[in-house]
């Protein structure tokens, strides 16, 4: 950290140059309480925040200090001052504040005590996911109790401050780091970082601050949502404990089949099947559609097995917003199994224009068609 003009440490922090480790603590708590870039948004907040930050340091540490007061900030270059605040980013502003006040910002903590997620499976129909939709779903949670607020203690009762940890909730290790003094944070066992104990739990919820409830919900379902999708309700889970933020809900989208369409992301396939005639010599067929209106569809003379028509714009509407996909339409021509005597002879007609006859036996087994159909007339 080579900087052309270094203020002074003490004239930084405030401090007489005689000022006690106590005198110290209490300068430097008040300003970065004042300069933390969280709370302060002034040009300049950060550099004074990291200034003060340094300053505290050298003269929260008694060798630092004393190099400092012998030889200026030119003794300290064996220490790397300063390169603990350089190092962090934005982010990290609040770990150290925490390192330095115990848990003043402790939001890591906080985020650690969410309540628990939830997850919920429903099954909407093939339309609905198509199109979107709301829903109305049943959840069983744990909510705040509405007797104690989730306070655990009955309204109006007497509640004692832990002793152990003197009503804190936590208890304090000094160590040492390149820093300077670290203090670490741990939650009193005895009160389970409450920093009370209750002589009197609540009546409704025997102490556990939260209530199991059944909630329903109304959901809106985006249009173009997919199976196997997972869409998250925030906060909608179990309450966290001590006041911390619920958890959330997990909705798990299972679409039931439709009964003539596959869908393909946005794009739906529908599969055509045509007979001989029809894809040799060409036909009209109507194709449904999912908004209900069939859609007339030309297929051209000589429509081999596998031609893909593709319907613009027929599919499913995006989910991110932006248009539909389309409707793939799959021909297959089918070959027929059970022919009557007529369609039988037909083909073999057919099949003798082709220059193919058909072998010996087939002959045969029409001549007995024939003769079945005789007798039975
Ligand atoms: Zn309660
Ligand atoms: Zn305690």
């Amino acid at each position: 950290m080579a900087r052309a003009t270094k203020r002074d440490y003490y004239e930084v922090l405030g401090v007489a140059r005689n000022a006690s480790l106590e005198q110290i603590k209490k300068a430097f708590r008040k300003l970065a309480m004042e300069f933390h870039p969280d709370r302060n948004s002034e040009d300049g907040a950060e550099a004074r925040f990291k200034e003060i930050g340094e300053a505290y340091e050298v003269l929260s540490d008694a060798e630092k200090r004393a190099a400092y007061d012998r030889y200026g900030h030119a003794g300290l270059q064996g220490f790397d001052v300063g390169r603990g605040f350089e190092g962090f980013d934005f982010g990290g502003f609040g770990d150290i504040f925490d390192a330095f006040f115990g848990g003043t910002a402790s939001r890591r903590a906080r985020e650690a005590q969410r309540g628990a997620d939830r997850r919920l499976d429903i099954e909407i129909d093939f339309e609905e996911a198509a199109f979107g939709t709301e829903k109305e779903i049943e959840i069983v949670r744990n909510e705040r109790c509405p007797r104690c607020g989730g306070n655990r203690a009955e309204p109006g009762s007497q509640l004692a401050r832990c002793a152990s940890c003197e009503g804190t909730g936590e208890v304090r290790r000094v160590s040492r780091s390149f820093f300077g003094q670290f203090v670490n944070i741990a939650t009193c066992g005895q009160c389970r970082g409450e920093g009370r104990i209750i002589k009197e739990p609540c009546k409704d919820c025997k102490g556990a601050g939260r209530q199991r409830e059944t909630r329903t919900l109304l959901v809106k379902i985006p249009a173009g949502i997919d199976d196997g999708a997972q869409m998250r309700l925030s906060g909608e889970g179990d309450v966290g404990p001590k006041g911390a933020a619920s958890g959330h809900l997990y909705l798990g989208i299972a679409v039931r089949e439709h009964p003539y369409f596959q869908r393909d992301g946005e794009d739906l396939i529908y599969d055509l099947e045509l007979n001989l005639p029809q894809a040799a010599i060409g036909c009209e067929v109507d194709i449904p559609t999912l908004d209900g209106k069939p859609h007339e569809l030309r297929v051209p003379p000589g429509t081999q097995s596998g031609r893909v028509f593709v319907l613009r714009g027929k599919g499913v509407p995006r989910l991110r917003g932006g248009g539909r996909g389309d409707l793939l339409v799959r021909a297959s021509v089918i070959v027929p199994t059970d022919l009557s005597g007529e369609q039988r002879e037909l083909l073999l007609q057919l099949a003798e224009s082709f220059g193919t006859p058909v072998s010996d036996d087939e002959k045969g087994l029409l001549g007995k068609i024939k003769d079945a159909l005789g007798s039975s007339e």
